[in-house]
């Protein structure tokens, strides 16, 4: 079958304009929209995702990163069934979650103890607050351009520009519109991979700070890791004034068993966990050291923090996370790495073959694409490589990959899934190869005109 995005009388073109009359946007969900309408699932199986229209294609990015064994994986899918036909959530807890808890605590030698929560989002939100209430501190201080979800004080300068992000050091610019100055306020912007101008702002501001919230490898700075001088830089601050090293592992758990922090070593108090965790499911986590842990321990009465939530370690979820931890092996890791590897490289020889300016970035089962050779490796770097322009080519990028059976993101990222080989990966570069080889010579063809 030929695919034809866009096609006004498609079925996804139909149900996008029904979206439309319930929906600000068209959507219930920012990401899943794209220009001129999403084109809509009907089911999805291992590493293929089929649309309303009957046409397939190879799924690159799996929510976000979520869907680390692809879809509707038999173990995952059972245990989901099994459950639900026991229960599907109780005000009493069940033994289920006490077994994801202890497969989760026994990856990484920084969790003793951990709380569940529904979405990396509330993970990140009751980190922070565990960390103000274990310090009594209000502020927290994050890496410019960094995304933790959507709590106001873990968006602040998510999308800073040169109109607002400052000379000489980074401003906390909120997010929102109409954002309360005390959010902003009490959130320090740090320059990611800058060690001098990180440890000067940390020490200027220690007296009120909580915490550090910390992405080893985020994508908004170009998917590069940090410098090993930064995550020292990072640890040896929070140690020597005991704040709280908060580390994002919402999205790097994939990269290695024990996730980021044991490939970087970051060692840190507190750590952030979703999607992969869940199988599929709704989930988030914090995992860290009992002693800043027990602030959240409402045994004896009132906690210092308190933390709950109606579908927190729900056992559904609890269950489907112990069949996908007990897939998440080293070996499935190392395998979708070195897939990552080949992936990376593929696309890499693409650009050059197409002689387009660009570069692919990314660690493990996750790729970055850019329409720029500038080096990255912080936000205001990657911000610069993603011009308007360059910005355009991505999506441009994007629908042609749609139309040669590929999903892909609207801004360059993707990543890997266990049920592909590299018969799924080199259709990747294929596609990729034609698509800026035709994007080529479109542009060459305006120029002449
Ligand atoms: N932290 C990071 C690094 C993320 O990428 C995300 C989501 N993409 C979140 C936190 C928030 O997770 P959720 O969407 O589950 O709320």
């Amino acid at each position: 079958m030929r695919m034809t995005y866009p096609d006004p009388n498609s079925r996804s073109a139909q149900l996008s304009r029904r979206a439309q009359q319930v929906y600000p946007g068209g959507t219930t969900r920012g990401q899943t929209y794209y220009a001129p309408y999403p084109i809509y699932v009907e089911h999805a199986e291992g590493c293929r995702v089929t649309d309303v229209d009957g046409d397939a294609r190879i799924d690159f990015l799996n929510n976000y990163t979520v869907q680390f064994f692809g879809h509707s994986h038999p173990d995952i899918v059972a245990a989901v069934q099994a459950q639900a036909a026991r229960g599907m959530c109780f005000t009493m807890p069940s033994e289920l979650d006490i077994e994801l808890a202890e497969m989760i605590i026994g990856r990484a030698a920084s969790f003793e103890h951990l709380r569940f929560a529904n979405t990396g989002t509330e993970a990140v939100m009751h980190a922070i607050k565990g960390a103000r209430a274990y310090t009594g501190k209000p502020k927290i201080a994050k890496c410019e351009g960094v995304y933790h979800g959507a709590y106001d004080f873990a968006e602040v300068s998510l999308d800073s520009n040169p109109q607002v992000w400052g000379q000489d050091r980074p401003q906390s610019v909120g997010h929102t519109h109409g954002v309360p100055d005390g959010v902003t306020s009490d959130v320090v912007i740090l320059p990611f991979n800058d060690v001098a101008a990180s440890e000067r702002i940390l020490e200027q501001n220690v007296d009120d700070l909580a915490g550090v919230l910390f992405d080893v490898v985020p994508s908004r700075c170009g998917g590069i890791p940090a410098s090993s001088d930064y995550i020292k830089m990072l640890k040896a601050f929070t140690r020597a004034h005991d704040r709280v090293l908060i580390l994002d592992e919402v999205v790097t758990w994939r990269l290695d068993h024990g996730g980021a922090q044991t490939l970087y070593g970051v060692e840190p108090d507190m750590t952030t966990l979703g999607k992969v965790i869940g199988g599929g499911m709704p989930i988030g986590a914090v995992a860290g050291r009992e002693e800043i842990m027990r602030v959240f321990d409402s045994s004896a009465g009132k906690a210092l923090c308190s933390h709950s939530g109606t579908f927190a370690g729900n056992p559904v979820t609890m269950a489907a996370g112990i069949a996908a931890m007990k897939l998440l092996t080293p070996e499935a890791v190392t395998r979708l790495n070195g897939l990552g590897e080949r992936a990376r490289a593929g696309l890499r020889e693409a650009f050059r073959l197409a002689d387009i300016d660009g570069q692919v970035t990314g660690e493990g089962s996750l790729v970055l694409i850019h329409f720029s050779s500038e080096p990255l490796g912080d936000y205001r770097a990657t911000w610069r490589a993603h011009t308007d322009r360059r910005a355009e080519m991505l999506e441009d990028l994007f629908h042609r990959l749609l139309n040669r059976g590929i999903l892909f993101s609207t801004w360059g990222l993707g990543c890997l899934s266990t049920p592909m080989g590299e018969l799924e990966v080199d259709h990747l570069i294929e596609a990729v190869l034609a698509s800026l080889q035709e994007m080529k010579l479109e542009s060459e063809k305006e120029m002449v005109s």
